[in-house]
């Protein structure tokens, strides 16, 4: 399989890891926001969270919880944003799950915004009910 991560998790091509164990590894991204933009990446081959093991998915958040407080301690950034993009339409460019651990300071060149709509009642009456689990 033709995949970045992978071939980062086999060793056929370098990245400067900070952590490792059986499931997974985090490395500094290769073209960061800023310094200690890092990225949490199961082993195991998976495309993105919506063909991924809840249980899985947990333990890749709280590895990244873990990064985030060892980057605010280390990096004296003012904030952290942990986040995570699925397929294309999403904003995914790396087709193989990654948590992405962003730095962040006052004043940076990181922009996550989206617009606001105005849902009817009727609409996020429907929705909720369609959503609820
Ligand atoms: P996303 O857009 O959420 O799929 O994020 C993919 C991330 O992977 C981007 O932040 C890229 O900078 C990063 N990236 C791409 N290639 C590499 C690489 N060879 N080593 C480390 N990070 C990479
Ligand atoms: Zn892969």
């Amino acid at each position: 399989m033709n995949c970045i991560f992978c071939k980062i998790i086999s060793g056929e091509i370098p990245a400067r890891k900070l952590y490792e164990d059986g499931e997974f590894i985090a490395i500094l991204d290769a073209f960061p926001s800023g310094a200690g933009h890092s990225l949490i990446i199961p082993k195991a081959h998976v495309d993105d969270v919506l063909d991924m093991d809840d249980a899985l998915a947990g333990r890749a958040f709280a590895l990244a919880s873990r990064l985030a407080k060892k980057v605010k301690a280390e990096l004296d950034c003012e904030g952290v944003n942990i986040l995570q993009n699925n397929r294309e339409a999403a904003g995914q460019t790396v087709g193989h799950f990654h948590v992405h651990v962003i730095p962040r300071h006052p004043g940076d060149n990181v922009t996550i915004k989206w617009g606001t709509t105005k849902m009817h009642e009727s609409e996020a009456d429907e929705v909720s009910q369609r959503l609820s689990f």
